[in-house]
């Protein structure tokens, strides 16, 4: 199982008003991990790195364990109504991921304390939208299971959330460090969606995650314990072979998920999202991978505004009228009883 053991450690000292601080601490203490304080957990200054690749590389086993203030939750559209602030940022390093082109040079780790006053927060939202059911999204910008087992944020968070009629909660990971979520009394308010590629491309591209059979694994214990289930399948990549190895990996899921569903007849969901990039993320890619051999050639993209106003490369009409076909065509023989939600 693979699971992150920071490097060094930094906390702001508000965070030790709190017992998960001082708990974190001391546990950080014991394991023998370098701690040093920090005036905000937003300005982190003493990460090495000369270069972009070392800084991102050395950010990736930082860890910083701080107090959210009181800015308002960022809105989440089109999948939750507000992001839920638990965790931001991830140890792995896929290159094509969607948090480095916002999280800055340094995208350390980091662990908010008060997380009583963030659900707070999420339940005063969700009366302000009553009778409407409001959704929060919990791997906005992280990858929360990380360090779930550090800050037990997403074992609150679920028991919070099946608690109220309201409100749901849903995060995305590709790690397997779910075993703490399994007993928890969910009450079906909160969706567990594993993003999941072929083998090769996460081989080649996602450095630092664990294998697709782990994360099918991973998945099948979720079913198991009856939690609704999705995947998201991202990037779909286009490259010789293609065709065959998404296959197999449609075909991987539908004999895990079968393997694992005993009673459970809950539908499984899937998103599927075809790789994209920006200018900027092209740029950041490069810094960060010189050698990276993503696909990245905008003569052979489309260029497409996208709703935030900022541009992105799409694959032309006919990769992704054949990746639409293709898919649909896996997903009826293997997948006949899952829920497509979208295919971009
Ligand atoms: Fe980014 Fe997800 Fe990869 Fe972590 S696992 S580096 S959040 S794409």
């Amino acid at each position: 199982m693979q699971y992150f053991i920071p490097k060094r450690v930094y906390y702001e000292p508000q965070s030790l008003d709190y017992d998960l601080g001082r708990e974190l601490i001391d546990r950080f203490n014991k394991m023998g991990i370098e701690i040093n304080s920090t005036a905000s957990h937003n300005r982190v200054t003493g990460i090495p790195g000369k270069t972009a690749a070392q800084a991102y590389r050395e950010s990736k086993k930082t860890l910083v364990i701080g107090v959210r203030r009181d800015s308002p939750f960022q809105t989440c559209k089109p999948s939750a109504h507000y992001q839920l602030p638990l965790v931001t940022g991830c140890s792995g390093m896929c290159e094509y991921c969607y948090l480095s082109t916002n999280m800055g040079k340094k995208p350390y780790i980091r662990i908010y304390v008060n997380i009583d006053e963030i659900l707070q927060t999420a339940q005063q939202l969700i009366q302000a939208r009553s009778p409407e059911i409001t959704v929060f999204e919990g791997s906005a910008v992280s990858d929360p299971i990380i360090v779930e087992r550090y800050s037990k944020s997403l074992e609150k968070t679920i028991e919070f959330f099946s608690k109220e009629e309201l409100g749901r909660f849903r995060f995305v990971t590709k790690f397997t460090d779910i075993d703490s979520l399994l007993a928890l009394n969910h009450n079906n308010h909160s969706t567990i969606r594993f993003s999941i590629n072929c083998q090769s491309i996460i081989k080649k591209y996602e450095h630092g995650t664990p294998t697709l059979a782990e994360r099918l694994e991973a998945a099948g214990k979720i079913l198991q314990a009856g939690y609704p289930l999705g995947f998201l399948i991202a990037p779909i990549i286009f490259f010789p072979g293609w065709e065959e190895e998404y296959e197999s990996m449609v075909k991987d899921l539908a004999q895990s998920i079968n393997s694992h569903r005993g009673n459970v007849d809950e539908k499984i969901t899937l998103e599927l999202i075809s790789h994209r990039y920006t200018k900027r993320a092209k740029f950041n890619i490069m810094d960060i991978f010189p050698e990276s051999e993503l696909p990245m050639d905008e003569d052979k993209r489309k260029f497409k505004y996208g709703q935030f106003g900022y541009g992105k490369y799409v694959y032309p009409s006919d990769i992704m009228d054949l990746f639409k076909e293709k898919f649909q065509v896996y997903i009826e023989k293997y997948l006949p009883e899952s829920e497509t939600k979208y295919f971009v």
